[in-house]
């Protein structure tokens, strides 16, 4: 039996539409189509299989606009952040549309013969999306899968099926085959664990929870089936005494605010060397109050909602209910309702064994706490059992180079909150996940290396 979801606007509570959600029979119509898409697709040549993610990447910047509006209404990103979402995806397949001819393979030199390695697609390859970034997420698991010669199946969260249901559609008007990507819309403990028993799928490429991610990690073991996971994150921005301390409090909080702190790559613990403390405070404070918590459609907004009354009850609960751990240092503005609108916040937990310090808040929320030297930055910012991003702010190179070889973290920066560029990997150490996607390591973790000896003999 069909059932559907309806869409809301997080920042209106208005219905935007309903969407029918796929039954597993759906699901298992969706993987024979894009099983039965497998042979015709490998067989394009690399020339025409980039041709098509070219045109599907102009395709979408046609329509960056219309893509922007709908993230906006679906997901409450702010027009700017969806602008830039959307016009990731047009980068992404752009990047990815000169892959198939660099595919390449390796000659080893071997005795008696030739021995050379191809790079082969895996088949079926389930990609599961979660709300925060539909956009950008959907584009980093299909540009390369398709690349390589795989079909795909796409799953986009519950609660944001719009935008990947369109890219669904401008991928089929790009003159990409019927079947090599399919974006079917339905529950994750339906279609997404199908994707994960489907003895055809040969690969799940997920983002979300790591208890999902541990879920999906466990069932995939059944087949040996492939899985990329990118999971959680409780990333660092350390601020070192001799940083430019008011850039660096002037830009923490993009580093931690960004999509409302809906953002795995949040630094939403911020670490400060103790005699800069009280200054840093100062300085962040007025950034603090200075972001532009608004309706996403405006283009001055810098801050939307958060996705649903469901997370803002989940970040509430990490400040107000515990109040007596938790001391709430100074906030920002919030719109009072309609709309899931939660202020930023910046709290000072009373030890590093608080939850709010410990856990994945994902919300405006960030903790901080000072450090007394280089050592002491390192082993506070590595007490965690994730390691996805982290920033470090100094104005000595050496150090800033040491403290991110120090952080076990798989995307730092130093003096910058960037996290993701699309031709460098991105992903995380410790549980924040397994594999890398974007740039050419993704194009990698979609193939299997075939090796072939030919005798001379
Ligand atoms: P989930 O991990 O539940 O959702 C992410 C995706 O996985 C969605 O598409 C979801 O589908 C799907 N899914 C859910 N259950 C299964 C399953 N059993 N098998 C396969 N796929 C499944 O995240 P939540 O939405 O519940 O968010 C909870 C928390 O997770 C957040 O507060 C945040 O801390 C973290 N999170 C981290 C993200 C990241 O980028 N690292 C992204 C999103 C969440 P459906 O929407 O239909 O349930």
């Amino acid at each position: 039996m069909t059932t559907t979801h309806d869409v809301i606007n997080p920042a209106t509570e208005e219905l935007v539409t309903t969407v029918a959600l796929a039954t597993v029979e759906q699901a298992d119509e969706a993987i024979a189509r894009a099983s039965a898409a497998s042979a015709a697709w490998r067989a394009v040549s690399p020339a025409d299989r980039g041709l098509l993610l070219r045109r599907f990447s102009d395709l979408v910047g046609e329509h960056q606009d219309e893509l922007a509006q709908l993230e906006v209404a679906n997901a409450g990103h702010t027009i700017g952040n969806a602008r830039w979402e959307a016009g990731n995806v047009r980068d992404v397949l752009a990047y990815y549309a000169a892959a198939p001819e660099r595919n390449f393979g390796r000659q080893i030199p071997v005795a008696g013969g030739i021995d050379i390695t191809f790079r082969e697609p895996l088949g079926v390859v389930g990609i599961i999306v979660p709300w925060n970034f539909p956009m950008p997420i959907a584009g980093w698991g299909f540009a390369p899968a398709l690349a390589a010669g795989n079909t795909v199946v796409l799953k986009p969260a519950e609660l944001t099926p719009l935008t990947a249901i369109r890219l669904g559609e401008l991928a089929l008007e790009a003159g990409i085959p019927e079947g090599v990507l399919t974006v079917i819309a339905g529950r994750g403990s339906v279609v997404g664990e199908r994707f994960v028993t489907h003895p055809d799928v040969r690969k799940v490429c997920f983002t979300g929870s790591t208890a999902v991610g541990q879920r999906i990690m466990r069932g995939a073991a059944d087949q040996v089936k492939r899985v990329t996971l990118e999971l959680g994150g409780k990333s660092a921005n350390i601020v070192f005494a001799d940083s430019d301390l008011e850039l660096a409090a002037a830009r923490a909080p993009y580093g931690v605010f960004d999509n409302a702190g809906q953002d795995c790559c949040a630094r939403s613990r911020i670490l400060v060397e103790r005699s800069v403390l009280d200054r840093f405070m100062e300085h962040f404070e007025a950034a603090v109050k200075g972001v532009v918590v608004a309706d996403p459609r405006e283009e001055s907004a810098e801050m939307g909602p958060l996705i649903s009354a469901g997370q803002r009850e989940t970040v509430r609960s990490y400040v107000e209910d515990a109040a007596e751990d938790v001391e709430v240092a100074f906030r920002g503005e919030a719109p009072q309702g309609p709309g899931y609108w939660y202020p930023a916040t910046v709290v000072l937990p009373r030890s590093t064994s608080d939850r709010v310090w410990r856990e994945e808040v994902f919300g405006p929320v960030v903790a901080v706490m000072p450090f007394d030297d280089e050592a002491d930055a390192i082993a506070k910012a590595n007490d965690t059992a994730y390691g996805l991003s982290g920033s470090i702010w100094t104005r000595d190179i050496g150090r800033g180079l040491r403290v991110a070889r120090g952080v076990e973290a798989g995307n730092l920066s130093v003096n910058s909150h960037s996290s993701v560029r699309y031709a460098t990997p991105f992903g995380g150490f410790k549980q924040s996940g397994i594999g890398r996607e974007l740039g050419p390591d993704a194009l990698e973790a979609f193939t299997e290396v075939k090796n072939v000896f030919i005798s001379t003999d």
